[in-house]
């Protein structure tokens, strides 16, 4: 079945409703999501989105720049953290207008809290940036567009997986997908495509992610020629329940909740005195890490599953119950633990993907390193990289930039189409896929996809992880090699065409398997220590040499690396203390 769009907006989280409701002012647009649009894993964002609206006390959109510049290592296009801050304000603006339920304070404005590397005046002391709905922040984004989309009738497709994109050369023109009730295979024309297909934290053992974060996107385009950016940099987030990866918000330690270790010490004043345990995610993290490592993990035998505690018991039961809600069930649930009375056993767990899909400030996905673009490709979220995050993401920095660049790719859409011709291919450009899913449901013995997948989680925690070297990541390349040459035999065991999820998780499998690729040679090629990628055969960082941005390119079984220049047009970068 062929349809025809405008536009096609792949994913329904944050981003891809955003960009899709400035789209279809102008343009026919429809939206694809493997899963029902409200359980993207948007909905599972937990403390806040962050603005300088200076509600609280004092504040100012070159201060929040500058902080993510910073948090990100230097690493960050700063023209591109510029505009993510002054449109911040407007964003949280425009999504109060559209009826989110913010917490409030007495006075009736939003109300805002701490969250880690947010300082004011360039890294005094932390500032109550965060706008927040108790812990269900992104779930009130998610509710509010989804709403919005439906008022102005934009076309949904849920439950369709894309599996291939259609490209002649550097222009696109629309995407394959299996529509999961039927097994059907749809051809989506559109003269822009705008991928928002969010994270893919499944290529780790421990990790925050939903089931589906298993960067269909990227895998997708990666395998058509375009390039990854700064796939190395993977952010591990400090506090994810022990064992389990799900996560405990920052905003527990926003509101007060410390870090302490076996002898119950507040250890992060080792590490960064100024901010404590609300130090910037990838030095936390390391912190935590460097404590088990040492012995002071609560078990203390140094071993991975070691772990450390949140406390949260200072900060009161009434305000836990006001500001944290679903964490206390969380902790109820998964850990029969009540936060207000006990510590949190937790342990960093893989969480936000800083790298993907290279863009221009307006969601234009990049070519090259020498500003060359792809026509009618588009893209932003956690799948691309824009890149405001660069080395290390700060926390409430990802929902405002689904909102910020979600909304100025889809204005960027929605004038480009005026001028676009549509695209012209026929049926044939489903072949491809076609043929994939019929070797996968031949029928023949192959192997099962899980082991495959155990082994890649397993192997990616270890040798690529929160901390790296040459020796690990080596071994770690030449298992993903074995694994890929494996994955090439398996063979579904379900071959019913109507609700396959068999099938469509073994795609979603290859995809990580390819990412997990390009993540691990990224992080071999960059012999430095930047943000989240932290190298223990190369301590330090080297701006000299390495200040530049990572486009990894997959070919075959080779990932070929080229790089791109960082915009560094107002500050100077300088080392990080805090
Ligand atoms: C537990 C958790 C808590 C978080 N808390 C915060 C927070 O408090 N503040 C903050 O700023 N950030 C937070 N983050 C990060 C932030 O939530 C995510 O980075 C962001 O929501 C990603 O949004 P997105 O729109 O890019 O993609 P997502 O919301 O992940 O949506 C992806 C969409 O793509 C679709 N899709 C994927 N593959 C395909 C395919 N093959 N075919 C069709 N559709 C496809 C999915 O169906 C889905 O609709 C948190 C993340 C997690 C995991």
């Amino acid at each position: 079945m062929i349809h025809e769009f405008e536009a096609v907006v792949i994913g329904a989280g944050g981003a891809g409703l955003y960009a899709a409701l400035e789209a279809s002012k102008k343009a026919k647009t429809a939206v694809l999501s493997k899963v029902y649009a409200i359980r993207s894993h948007t909905g599972a964002a937990q403390g806040g989105i962050c603005a300088a609206l200076g509600n609280v006390e004092e504040d100012k959109p070159e201060w929040h720049a500058f902080d993510t510049v910073k948090g990100g290592d230097y690493l960050v296009d700063q023209n591109a953290a510029l505009i993510l801050a002054e449109e911040a304000v407007q964003a949280v603006y425009d999504l109060e207008n559209r009826g989110l339920p913010f917490n409030r304070t007495p006075e009736g404005r939003i109300d805002q809290r701490r969250f880690g590397g947010h300082t004011r005046n360039f890294g005094e002391a932390p500032v109550r940036r965060a706008c927040y709905a108790a812990d269900r922040t992104g779930h009130m984004i998610l509710q509010t567009l989804y709403q919005q989309c439906i008022k102005n009738q934009i076309t949904f497709f849920d439950e369709f997986q894309v599996v291939d994109v259609v490209m002649d050369g550097r222009k696109c023109g629309g995407v394959v997908a299996v529509e999961l009730a039927t097994g059907d295979i749809h051809i989506f024309k559109a003269k822009a495509v705008f991928f928002a297909t969010g994270g893919f934290g499944r290529m780790f053992r421990i990790t925050s992610n939903a089931y589906a974060n298993t960067g269909d996107g990227p895998a997708v385009l990666a395998r058509r020629g375009v390039p990854l950016e700064d796939m190395e940099f993977f952010q591990f987030h400090p506090t994810g329940i022990k064992g389990m990866g799900i996560l405990i918000s920052e905003a527990v330690r926003g509101e007060g909740g410390i870090l302490r270790n076996r002898y119950g010490e507040r250890f992060m004043e080792r590490y960064v005195p100024t901010l404590l345990d609300l130090g910037p995610r990838d030095i936390v993290s390391r912190s935590m890490i460097t404590e088990i490592r040492e012995g002071r993990g609560i078990r203390g035998d140094g071993k991975i599953n070691d772990y450390l505690h949140l406390d949260a018991t200072e900060i009161g039961r009434e305000v836990i119950l006001a500001k944290l809600p679903d964490i206390t069930d969380f902790c109820k649930t998964y850990l029969g633990i009540d936060p207000a009375e006990g510590p949190i056993p937790v342990q960093p767990t893989a969480h936000y993907a800083m790298g993907g899909l290279p863009t221009d400030v307006n969601g234009r996905v990049v070519a090259d390193g020498l500003g060359g673009f792809y026509d009618g490709l588009y893209a932003a979220g956690e799948c691309a990289c824009v890149s405001v995050h660069g080395a290390n993401r700060l926390g409430t920095n990802s929902l405002l930039d689904l909102v910020v660049f979600g909304r100025r790719a889809g204005i960027h859409i929605a004038d480009y189409v005026k001028n676009a011709d549509p695209p012209t291919f026929g049926k044939h450009v489903a072949e491809p896929a076609k043929k994939r899913i019929a070797e996968l449901t031949d029928g023949k013995k192959g192997p099962h996809g899980e082991k495959i997948r155990e082994k890649m989680q397993f192997e990616m925690m270890e040798n690529v992880g929160v901390y790296r070297n040459e020796t690990d990541m080596a071994k770690a390349v030449d298992v993903l090699r074995e694994l890929r040459e494996e994955y090439g035999k398996v063979r579904v065991q379900d071959r019913s065409k109507a609700f396959n999820t068999d099938l469509l998780e073994i795609l979603e499998l290859g995809n990580l398997l390819d990412l997990a690729l390009i993540t691990a040679e990224s992080a071999r090629n960059r012999k430095e220590s930047r943000g989240a990628h932290s190298r223990e055969d190369y301590p330090d960082r080297d701006d000299e040499n390495w200040l530049k941005h990572t486009l990894a390119r997959l070919d075959e079984d080779a990932v070929r690396i080229d790089y791109k220049p960082v915009d560094l047009s107002r500050w100077e970068p300088k080392p990080r203390t805090y």
